[in-house]
Parts: C-alpha cells; structure tokens; sequence
C-alpha cells in the first residue's frame, strides 16, 4: 500500500519540484510524466524491492498518468512537445487561490497528501494492534 501511494505522488514530487523549484525542467509534467520515466522507476522498484511492491509501483503510478489525463509528455524523448514557459511557484499559486475552483482543487490535493503520508503510521498502528491483541490472547 505504502509502494502505491508514493508512486502515485512520485511524478508530481519529482517533476514540479525539478521545475518549479529547482528551476532545472521545462515543466512540472516532465520526465517522470513519461512511458519512459513509467519504465525505468518500475524496473529500479523490481530490482531493489521486488516483484510486488513493483507490480504496485507500476499501478499506482500508471494510475498518476492517467489521472493527468492527456497533459503529459508520455511519449518524451520519442516526441517533441511544447512547454511553454515555466511557471514559477508563487505564480502558480496565486492562480490556484484566485478561483474557488483552484481552491476546491488545491484542498483536494492536501487532503489526499496528508492521507498519503499518514497511511504508513497508521498501517504500523493497526498491526501493532493485532500483534498486542494476538499477545494477548494467548
Ligand atoms: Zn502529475
């Protein structure tokens, strides 16, 4: 669950932060919003933690691509696309907060993170549960 939930944020994490921090990519939908960046995560994931948390990798963050729907460079290096110019991250913000939309939208997002990274205290939480529970019924 843990390996889903942070391949679902990985192209988001990477991308924006190389692009609208770092000021070192193009966009915020950049190399890892490709096949490309898709394929070579997954066989790092493979390689270092195995079959199923890559398995997992793969499903969550193919389920991150999706989501994005058609905004993304999937087919980058193969294809050109355009990008435009970067949009710097006190720009991008005060377009979000500017709309209800944006606003509904950004709150989702944080909703969702917060979710995200309490998901591994409290799968440890529950486990630790049934492991006292399973003490002491014994
Ligand atoms: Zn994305």
């Amino acid at each position: 669950m843990r390996t889903l939930l942070a391949a679902t944020l990985a192209p988001d994490v990477v991308d924006k932060s190389l692009a609208q921090v770092v000021h070192v990519a193009p966009s915020g939908r950049y190399a890892m919003h490709t096949a490309l960046g898709w394929l070579i995560s997954s066989l790092i994931v493979l390689w270092v933690a195995g079959r199923q948390r890559a398995s997992a990798w793969a499903l969550g963050y193919l389920a991150h691509l999706l989501g994005d729907g058609m905004q993304v460079p999937f087919w980058l290096p193969f294809r050109r696309y355009d990008f435009g110019e970067v949009m710097e991250l006190d720009d991008f913000l005060c377009g979000v907060l500017s709309s209800a939309e944006g606003r509904k939208g950004l709150l989702g997002e944080m909703l969702l993170l917060v979710l995200a990274l309490l998901m591994p205290a409290m799968a440890r939480a529950e486990s630790e549960l049934c492991r006292n529970e399973a003490n002491r019924s014994l």
